[in-house]
């Protein structure tokens, strides 16, 4: 009975230890994924009418009023441009909580304050300029 048992613990004990040993790369969760998981948001890759930027402007991302906490981005970006993407949409929620305008400029720079990396609005760095000496 002892001996039966005993070898698919020793199985599973390896098993683990594999997991335990591969999942150290995988498991640590993103930049994005842990500040999504930090302001407590759900981010759903879709190209599908949610993502209104996808749809309206062929951009990667749409933050919808209608629901706050739900972010939607296009899938298949490659890490940095969803890194880039995930940011700024988050700083669209931000924006929307502090109850301010829900400006491209300012959540790019939120984004890159974050960590991104990448500039959704080129033509904003004037704007940002000005609006950060303001
Ligand atoms: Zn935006």
């Amino acid at each position: 009975m002892r001996t039966k048992n005993l070898l698919p613990s020793i199985a599973g004990i390896a098993l683990v230890a594999l997991a335990g040993f591969t999942a150290v790369d995988y498991m640590q969760p993103s930049l994005w994924e842990a500040k999504a998981d930090s302001m407590g948001v759900e981010v759903i890759f879709t190209n599908d009418h949610r993502n209104c930027g996808a749809v309206n402007d062929l951009l990667g991302g749409c933050f919808d009023a209608a629901t706050p906490n739900v972010i939607y981005v296009l899938p298949d970006m490659g890490p940095e441009v969803t890194q880039g993407v995930v940011l700024h949409e988050l700083a669209h929620v931000e924006q929307w909580r502090n109850e301010e305008p829900l400006d491209e400029c300012l959540a790019d720079t939120r984004a890159r304050e974050w960590g991104s990396t990448v500039s959704l609005y080129d033509d904003c760095l004037d704007n940002m300029v000005v609006d950060l000496v303001k």
